[in-house]
């Protein structure tokens, strides 16, 4: 089965009950699950392949500023399939183009987009590590 890892991020923490409810209402597993906040540091770590794009501050910023609750997705397609859930990056996208996805519910703007998603399955092992990388993983 394929794995990635998905993260809430601090603006939608409000909402992680419902984030939840969706992967799992959606087939997806959830393998580990873990919450906790990011240093500005473990954040500037997690992001490093966009540093220097003018976001990046601000991603820093939103996501070392409050909890994390950082999952391993498993399921077939898994990696694409939250992508899917997670609908655009942008909020205002997404709540045009895909509304009933979970940016366009629980999302704010560009950068508070209330949720991560791995791209690439090699992206998706660095990111799950980076997070359960303490754990026996079995
Ligand atoms: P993620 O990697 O978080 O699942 P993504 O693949 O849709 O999201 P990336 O391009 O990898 O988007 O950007 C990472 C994060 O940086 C986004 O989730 C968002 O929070 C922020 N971001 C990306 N593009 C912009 C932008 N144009 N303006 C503001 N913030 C942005």
């Amino acid at each position: 089965q394929e794995t990635t890892c998905a993260m809430i991020k601090p603006d939608a923490m409000c909402a992680a009950g419902k984030i939840i409810e969706c992967i799992l209402s959606n087939g997806l597993l959830i393998k580990h699950m873990r919450m906790c906040q990011l240093s500005r540091k473990e954040a500037e770590e997690f992001y490093q392949v966009h540093k220097g794009k003018p976001f990046y501050e601000a991603l820093i910023l939103l996501v070392s500023s409050g909890p994390v609750i950082a999952m391993e997705l498993v399921g077939e397609n898994a990696l694409c399939r939250w992508r899917f859930l997670l609908g655009p990056t942008s909020t205002e996208v997404a709540r045009i183009k895909a509304p009933s996805s979970i940016r366009a519910q629980y999302g704010s703007d560009t950068t508070r987009n209330a949720c991560h998603g791995s791209d690439t399955h090699e992206n998706a092992r660095i990111e799950t590590l980076f997070f359960f990388k303490c754990w026996n993983m079995g």
